[in-house]
């Protein structure tokens, strides 16, 4: 789960980070008002999960009110298209009007998982506000990593070698940035988070440290015990189908073939996936109906993945334990018969019920509806189909 920049910048100044003065407008009008609350110079913000905002003009400094009308009404009616939104873009519902600072400095700063060592990361780097996958490619050395330990969490002295990678000399100003790092890391505990970033921190003119833009994501197996978190979900930001799929007990995985899979279990998932592959094809998604499927879940299933359109052929694979194959086949006929199957959907069922399932399937007589004898067999059909 994500949120918007202007939720992490509020769990941000929970925390102790000095984060800029700013209201959320929806509205042209709210902007302008907004402006007139900070009096002096602001920066209008558009609020989208994607980031590349500043160099899309998603980010405008604003001198006047004219100016922040302008901009909000800009942003309000135009689709943000930045490398990270495809070329479709994104809509822009909500706006952060914020002080706007003068920068002397941007830097980096973040926690993120680490899977490869187990244990979370700080990474520093005096190369802020840029994108950082850049400056990791280019200048791995201009980024400054300290792991934490699982239990210990952030020591002192490593808190002090970040802030010295970061190049702060003068004491105040150290002292800041330290506060800064251990509030990011406090967030990224208290809220399972997989990401806490804010890029960039900046120096002003003044000496002032503070965080002028933040992103946060979150770990989705840990955000039921996170009530705050719950309030501040916005589905705009996640992927419509595994919404829909987690609605209906069911987990929906998305990837770039053209074979929808719906099978039961993550493992025969995986299974059936490299049978996939073996044979020249490549799964569009896989959903997974899970070991208790019921009729209804699994029609739902099947709107899920014919909604897909890069799917040209379906492969069911379904070991019948707790779920029986009877009921799983009178699920397939009834999702042929309610919403049609467009694309050929080869069915391999095995276990609890299959003579039974073999039998319904043949008297439905849905042309669509392939049968297969065992997996070999089942993704050599479909590989052809789609071929
Ligand atoms: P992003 O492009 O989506 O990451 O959006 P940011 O909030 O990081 O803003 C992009 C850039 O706009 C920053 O790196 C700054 O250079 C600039 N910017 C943002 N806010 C301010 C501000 O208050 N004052 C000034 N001078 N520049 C700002
Ligand atoms: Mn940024």
């Amino acid at each position: 789960m994500k949120v918007h920049e202007y939720q992490a910048r509020e769990l941000l100044a929970e925390a102790g980070v000095p984060v800029p003065k700013s209201y959320v407008a929806t509205t042209v009008d709210q902007a302008a008002a907004a402006f007139d609350k900070i009096g002096g110079k602001a920066v209008v913000k558009a609020q989208v999960f994607a980031g590349g905002r500043g160099k899309a003009g998603f980010v405008k400094l604003c001198d006047t009110a004219e100016q922040v009308r302008q901009a909000a009404t800009f942003m309000l009616s135009n689709r943000m298209v930045s490398p990270q939104t495809g070329s479709e873009g994104v809509e822009v519902k909500k706006l952060l009007v914020a002080d706007a600072v003068d920068i002397e400095s941007e830097y980096y700063v973040a926690v993120v998982m680490d899977r490869a060592k187990n244990t979370a990361v700080v990474m520093v780097s005096q190369e802020g506000g840029v994108e950082i996958e850049i400056v990791a490619k280019e200048k791995p050395g201009a980024i400054i990593k300290r792991w934490l330990h699982p239990h210990l969490g952030l020591m002192s002295f490593q808190c002090a070698q970040l802030v010295a990678g970061l190049g702060f000399t003068d004491k105040e100003q150290a002292k800041a940035a330290a506060k800064v790092i251990r509030g990011l890391v406090n967030v990224f505990h208290k809220y399972d988070c997989a990401l806490a970033e804010i890029n960039p921190l900046v120096r002003t003119k003044s000496g002032e440290i503070l965080a002028i833009d933040a992103k946060m994501n979150f770990d989705d197996n840990a955000v039921f015990r996170h009530k705050r978190l719950q309030e501040m979900f916005d589905p705009s930001g996640e992927n419509p189908m595994e919404l829909r799929a987690k609605e209906h007990n069911l987990s929906y995985i998305p990837l770039d073939g053209n074979i929808g899979c719906l099978v039961n279990g993550a493992g025969l998932a995986m299974s059936t996936m490299d049978l996939i592959k073996l044979h020249g094809g490549e799964p569009a998604n896989f959903l997974d109906v899970g070991g208790s499927v019921t009729a209804e879940e699994a029609t739902e299933a099947f709107r899920i993945v014919l909604s897909d359109p890069k799917v040209k052929g379906i492969l069911v694979n379904i070991f019948g334990g707790i779920a029986k194959c009877d009921t799983i086949a009178e699920a397939l006929i009834a999702a042929a018969r309610e919403i049609g199957f467009d694309v050929p959907v080869v069915v391999r069922l095995e276990g609890t019920n299959v003579e039974r399932a073999h039998e319904l399937l043949k008297e439905a007589a849905i042309p669509q509806l392939i049968t297969a004898t065992d997996l070999t067999d089942a993704a050599n059909k479909v590989c052809a189909q789609v071929a």
